[in-house]
């Protein structure tokens, strides 16, 4: 952020506000960890902020300090659109274009009170009064704290806050192993374990909370992989039926993409899983190295995200979705 967007935000948050904070829809670890960190840090200046997340988010996030208070469009959207048209002043974090808040767009599309967007993907839409947005960071939590850091208020970030940043941190980096984690990202992150954030309990909280049916559910998975060696690249599919048959909740199919690339030779991975509800296939793509799965992904899947992590849907049915990247693969070069 240069010295300007510093004052604009500054004079923004002036007197206490009304501050809706919105995450993309599907929130993530670092989605949720953005905007409960933003919520507690504007609680603590005064302000009167509230959550409001596009839909339901994943169960193995709930223990977050401040989930409870969330509130859910899809859910209850005459109490959510009264709350956005009441804000003074609206967060978006995470993302940078409406779409990614699926039907609330609509709502954000008519609102007049001014936006932050504070985000680490690419090509920004434009209707922000401030635009934090930088792919050079690896998750909008590291943004977050750096953009309190830039209010001067560093010291208000406590052991609550630090958790929802250490947790954004922790998700996005894939554990502190993708390429965007810099030294920089390690000092905040031992700055916040020094504040009292747990870096033990939290992972444990994130990645040991597992259900019996979830480990099924991913046994299936590995055993639906299919690989190409010869492209470096491996997919999974999984089919409603089968999701349904691992009795399947939300955030059950998180990180499984990660799979293919942990095969050696393999610098491109996919996952496709059929969705009945939305008569979609939505789609995770990963890549190791050059390959541009953004690109990719907003090429032939309408969707977008990172260089290496990137998602995307398709309206095909699951089989014909997969003869679509089964083409696409004897095109591209990996
Ligand atoms: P994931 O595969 O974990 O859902 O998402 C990986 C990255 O791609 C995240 O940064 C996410 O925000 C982005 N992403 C996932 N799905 C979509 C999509 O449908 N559209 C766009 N633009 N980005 C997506
Ligand atoms: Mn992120």
């Amino acid at each position: 952020m240069n010295t300007q967007d510093i004052q604009a935000i500054e004079s923004l948050l002036a007197s206490p506000k009304k501050i809706a904070i919105i995450p993309h829809r599907g929130p993530d670890g670092d989605a949720m960890g953005s905007t409960l960190g933003l919520y507690h840090f504007l609680l603590k200046n005064n302000h009167q902020p509230t959550v409001i997340s596009p839909n339901e988010f994943p169960d193995f996030l709930a223990w977050m300090p401040g989930s409870d208070t969330i509130k859910i469009y899809e859910k209850d959207k005459i109490n959510c659109t009264a709350i956005l048209q009441e804000a003074d002043l609206i967060f978006t974090l995470d993302f940078n274009a409406f779409h990614r808040t699926g039907e609330m767009e609509q709502v954000l599309q008519t609102l007049t009170a001014p936006f932050v967007m504070i985000d680490h993907h690419q090509k920004p839409d434009d209707y922000a009064t401030v635009t934090f947005s930088d792919t050079a960071y690896g998750s909008t939590c590291e943004m977050l704290y750096h953009f309190i850091s830039y209010l001067g208020k560093k010291e208000d970030i406590d052991t609550t806050i630090g958790t929802c940043i250490y947790t954004g941190i922790l998700t996005d980096s894939g554990s502190f192993r993708f390429p965007k984690t810099t030294g920089t990202t390690h000092r905040i992150v031992a700055d916040l374990i020094d504040l009292g954030v747990d870096n033990t309990a939290i992972p444990s909280l994130l990645f040991d909370n597992s259900s019996y049916n979830r480990l099924q559910l991913l046994g299936r998975a590995l055993q639906n992989m299919i690989i190409h060696p010869q492209y470096k690249t491996a997919y999974i599919t999984l089919s409603q039926q089968e999701l349904d048959e691992f009795n399947y909740i939300k955030g059950d199919t998180e990180g499984i993409v990660n799979y293919g690339l942990s095969i050696k030779g393999i610098d491109f991975a996919a996952i496709f899983i059929e969705n009945k509800d939305e008569n979609i296939i939505k789609i995770s793509f990963r890549s190791q190295g050059d390959f541009d799965v953004n690109q990719f992904a907003r090429d032939h899947f309408n969707g977008g995200g990172h260089r290496n992590a990137a998602g995307g849907k398709s309206d095909l049915s699951l089989q014909e979705t997969q003869q679509k990247f089964e083409a696409l693969l004897t095109q591209i070069s990996i």
